[in-house]
């Protein structure tokens, strides 16, 4: 295999690493101190002297359907539980072909956006829908990004006391038995999987404790990991006193799902001992600026998980809440909204949120292969260059990234392979993507 020389970054998030990095095999090989040259001869060099060279981005939550629904009519100005309640019956319409475009636009603009792992929590599956996380699997291998599938999940509807109309949810024997075919046919333990999955309930309001308990349980036994949302409103602390008797967090201790198998979307919530129950537990959290700013959700207490000891990790949400798939612009938002929880620019740094966005996440998906740049680590990179004009009389490349606000990246490699070259996906025809999701978006009007 050739070894490619990535030489003289403008900039590199990555000690020791000035000079440039080189990548074998789909994984970093050597990493290249400034003035020095690679330790052997290299078959190709790529100049990076214009690029700010990232360890490629890693979304631990995401909607992909709802790229379908973005700022929809009938769903904006709401908070989430009349958000979510607008949307069940329209999400309900949902089909493979719309789905498919869905799944390609949203992984298509994570993408460009210098993302190379992507997790999706998929819990819809209408009749006709049975396959919905083969398509993603499917439309992951042709776009050469690296996911994590969760089969999410939804048994408690309306009649039982939940809040998805009856149409949505599926029972739990189904549920299971798909769960453990979607886990024997693409869930990959080894390291540098391209696919794996994850078992996702999808809230404490939309599914049952017998099957939260079960999932845990099926994840156990098959050594996957465990996603759900939680903490994300006083709606859902409410419900649970209600329904459960107990907080959210006692729920999820209850249910068997306090451990680090586990990552949560949110975790807004919490008190403090509940961080610091979660972090003694090694319970993963991703951050989701963007939507809990739309939605009014409030704010995620990052510094008190990560300090606790849960990983934090960062995620763009469904698009519906968001509404892009651009996980740098997140960082951004994590950085924003952080400052103004902590009222302090000195804790939440542009580098601490690229952090989030990269090894955070990576920890969350329970990945210790990417998420760094480091010898032996996937080769998995985000580069961006610094030529709109937007940068211009930028300083710091690193954190002009974030304050200047990037929105796109030049270049992505994932295991050792460009995906991204000169901000254009490769092999994907953009202009048709958009005429084709745009045409069975309007279906959901
Ligand atoms: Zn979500």
């Amino acid at each position: 295999m050739a070894r490619l020389f990535i030489k003289d970054p403008l900039a590199i998030l990555c000690e020791g690493a000035g000079g440039g990095i080189v990548v074998e095999n789909g994984r970093i090989a050597e990493l290249v101190a400034s003035g020095a040259a690679p330790s052997a001869p290299v078959d190709e060099t790529f100049d990076a002297s214009r690029h700010v060279v990232l360890p490629g981005l890693v979304n631990t939550h995401h909607h992909f359907y709802q790229t379908l629904t973005r700022a929809h009519p009938a769903a904006i100005d709401k908070e989430l539980f009349p958000w979510l309640q607008s949307l069940y019956p329209i999400w309900a319409r949902l089909d493979p072909d719309s789905f498919r475009l869905s799944v390609r636009l949203a992984l298509t603009e994570l993408l460009m956006s210098g993302c190379t792992t992507a997790a999706d929590h998929h819990y819809l599956f209408p009749d006709g829908l049975e396959s919905g996380i083969d398509i993603e699997a499917e439309e992951a291998r042709a776009l050469g990004i690296r996911v994590t599938l969760t089969r999410g999940s939804m048994n408690l509807s309306q009649k039982d006391g939940g809040l998805p109309p009856d149409s949505v949810v599926q029972d739990e024997d189904e549920i299971l038995a798909d769960s453990e075919r979607l886990i024997g046919r693409y869930h990959d333990r080894s390291d540098g999987a391209m696919v794996q999955i994850a078992l996702a309930p999808c809230s404490p309001f939309s599914v049952t404790k017998s099957l939260m308990t079960a999932s845990a349980a099926l994840a156990e036994t098959h050594d996957c990991r465990l996603h759900t949302h939680l903490g994300e409103t006083e709606d859902e602390n409410r419900f649970c006193e209600e329904v459960f008797g107990c907080r959210p967090v006692d729920y999820l201790e209850e249910v068997g799902w306090l451990g680090p198998r586990t990552w949560l979307a949110h975790g807004i919530h919490f008190t403090t001992e509940e961080c610091a129950r979660l972090g003694r537990h090694r319970v993963g959290v991703c951050h989701c600026p963007t939507s809990n700013a739309v939605l009014a959700s409030g704010f995620c207490p990052v510094e008190a998980l990560e300090a606790a000891g849960s990983p934090v990790g960062l995620g763009v949400d469904g698009s519906a809440s968001n509404d892009a798939s651009n996980l740098i612009e997140a960082a951004r938002h994590a950085l924003m909204v952080g400052r103004l929880r902590t009222k302090s620019a000195a804790a939440v740094t542009e580098r601490g949120v690229l952090r989030l966005a990269t090894e955070g996440s990576a920890a969350c998906l329970g990945r210790g292969d990417i998420g760094r740049i480091a010898p032996g680590l996937q080769a998995d990179l985000a580069l961006f260059t610094l030529d709109e004009l937007r940068f211009s009389g930028a300083h710091d490349p690193i954190a002009a990234l974030v304050l200047c606000g990037a929105t796109r990246a030049d270049r992505v490699m994932v295991k050792g392979d460009w995906r991204v070259v000169d901000a254009m996906p490769v092999g994907m025809d953009v202009a048709r993507l958009r005429a084709e999701h745009g045409a069975a978006a309007a279906r959901f009007a």
